[in-house]
């Protein structure tokens, strides 16, 4: 049984190095790399960061695809995805404390105004302003799975006021829950920040559209680091000018990398980043080498995707 890497992404992780790694943890696998795959008939597990359509009918004996990470929407869109090709994802730790760090990081500039701050100086401009205070202000964390608990957590530690948002009822230290249509109209209703870790489903793609951002509080921030198609763009643009929320940090777009032509470029109230909020995967990816040694024992496999649910 072989697997194949073509994580297709080298300036993040290369197939050669990430095969070096795996085989490590397992020296006997047989495990090959996207620029030389030998025996397509061979292959029973594939391994990518980005998935491109019809992919999986190049092998014809495929089993599992597994994702480098969380997201998998662009595996489950592929129509041609035999039902018989399971998927698994990565659940790390170290990158959703990363993506905690990030949130945390936009919403303290936010906070001690640093952006003013950075302005004023290049004005040459001594004005000071008052902090505003944790325990005063409000972050919700639309999405509560293992990313967004982390998320939650790191702003609870923080002294900020937590609410939170699922598609279950969950009950979570420190954090006021809800879910449904109705829970996240009260959860924006208090929002001073609304951080969104949702996977891209048929249910959430373009969830934040013009009548959600209605919903929001005019002064509020929204930062994406679920994925970008769960933002209508054009929705966000005319939304931020029409003063419905005050700005917005994406670290997701709907087109990965962001055409030069998109006018959130150059938006006064956008900050984008280029898809790093989680960057790291720490010991998750041995989870790669551990569903190759299942897939082949038959055993069930580490972070298996619920198809029908999309995440
Ligand atoms: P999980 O599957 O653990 O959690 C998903 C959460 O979203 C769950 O709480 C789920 O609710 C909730 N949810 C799903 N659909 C709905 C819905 N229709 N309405 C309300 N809530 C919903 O995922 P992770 O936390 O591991 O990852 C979240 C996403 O983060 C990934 O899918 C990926 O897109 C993104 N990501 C981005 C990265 C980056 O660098 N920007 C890096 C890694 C991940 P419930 O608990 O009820 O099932």
């Amino acid at each position: 049984m072989a697997l194949l890497i073509d994580v297709k992404h080298p300036d993040w992780m290369t197939d050669e190095d990430l095969r070096a790694e795996l085989l490590q943890q397992y020296p006997q696998a047989d495990i090959r790399i996207g620029a030389n795959p030998g025996n397509l008939d061979e292959i029973q597990m594939l391994t990518v960061s980005t998935y491109h359509c019809g992919e999986a009918l190049r092998y014809p004996n495929l089993k599992l695809i597994q994702k480098t990470g969380a997201g998998v929407n662009n595996i489950l869109a592929d129509s041609d995805l035999p039902e018989s090709v399971q998927v698994t994802r990565l659940q790390t730790n170290t990158s959703g404390g990363e993506m905690a760090e990030y949130s945390l990081a936009y919403v303290l500039q936010e906070q001690r105004h640093m952006r003013q701050y950075n302005q004023h100086q290049a004005d040459s401009k001594w004005v000071a302003y008052a902090p505003r205070k944790a325990r005063e202000t409000t972050v919700a964390v639309l999405g509560l799975g293992r990313i967004g608990l982390l998320v939650a957590e790191r702003f609870v530690n923080n002294g900020f006021q937590v609410v939170g948002w699922s598609r279950s009822s969950k009950t979570v230290d420190k954090v006021a829950c809800f879910s449904g249509d109705e829970g996240l109209k009260q959860v924006l209703a208090s929002a001073d920040y609304v951080i969104s870790v949702l996977p891209s489903t048929d249910q959430t793609l373009h969830i934040f559209n013009r009548s959600l951002f209605q919903q929001f509080n005019p002064g509020s921030l929204l930062i994406n680091v679920g994925r970008g198609d769960l933002v209508n763009e054009a929705d966000l643009v005319q939304a931020l000018d029409e003063g419905l929320l005050a700005g917005a940090v994406l670290d997701v777009m709907s087109v990965e990398p962001l055409p030069s032509e998109s006018p959130l470029w150059l938006h006064p109230k956008i900050q984008l980043t280029p898809h790093i909020s989680g960057y790291h995967l720490g010991d998750a990816v041995l989870d790669i080498a551990e569903n190759y040694r299942r897939l082949q024992n038959n055993q069930p496999l580490l972070h298996l995707v619920d198809r029908s649910k999309g995440y």
